[in-house]
């Protein structure tokens, strides 16, 4: 230890605790003060670990999981941390070149299904002109549900709902039309409005 002549430590130099990298166990569990971290960061200032460490360092981790605890606590104090420019630039770097696996595909594909998805509408969709809503059973057209719940019944797969002034996303109630099978249908357009512009897919009809 440095004294000087009066036996006092000499500020700055008997106290200049170099940090070592690795030798921070003693801190376990312990919250360093504004001081010691500015220190670490100082002492670390343009150091990297070199491939041997960073080999060690992946070894160290290998098998290493977090906690259902520790994730929830790690997220909490990352809320509102904002990625630096640098810190973008490398996680984009870092993905160049990457391909990643089946499972990885399909665990994203999965997370972004549904509702979680950035494309989501609010589950309503649109398929030849017909608008089309997401409904437990999978995709619906519109038309249909405003003419169950209408009728407050669901409909069968022989009855046909027809858009009176031929436009397909026209779903108001007071312009669709039941018929009990889709010949009931055809002979209502051969009949009533034979002669009359038909929008031939209003024929289609689509059952779903
Ligand atoms: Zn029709």
């Amino acid at each position: 230890m440095d004294r000087d002549k009066n036996g006092r430590f000499i500020k700055g130099h008997s106290l200049g605790v170099r940090f070592q990298k690795g030798c921070i166990s003693w801190m376990k569990g312990k919250h360093p003060s504004k001081e010691v971290i500015e220190k670490i960061r100082q002492a670390n200032l343009g150091s990297k670990h070199s491939e041997e460490t960073k080999r060690k360092i992946g070894l160290a981790h290998k098998g290493f999981k977090h906690s259902v605890e520790s994730k929830l606590k790690i997220s909490k104090a990352r809320k509102g941390i904002k990625f630096t420019d640098r810190h973008i630039e490398n996680l984009s770097k870092s993905h160049i070149g990457k391909q990643l696996s089946e499972t990885t595909k399909q665990k994203q594909s999965e997370a972004l299904k549904g509702s979680k998805s950035y494309l989501w509408r609010g589950g309503v969709t649109e398929a030849n002109g017909y608008v089309l809503l997401l409904r437990e059973r999978g995709y619906v057209l519109e038309h249909r549900i405003v003419m169950e719940e209408f009728l407050g019944r669901e409909l069968t797969k022989y009855e046909v709902v027809h858009h009176i002034n031929f436009d397909k996303k026209d779903n108001r109630i007071e312009n669709l039309m039941l018929f009990a099978t889709q010949s009931e249908h055809m002979k209502f357009h051969n009949n009533k409005v034979r002669g009359k512009l038909i929008d031939e897919s209003c024929l289609l009809h689509n059952n779903i």
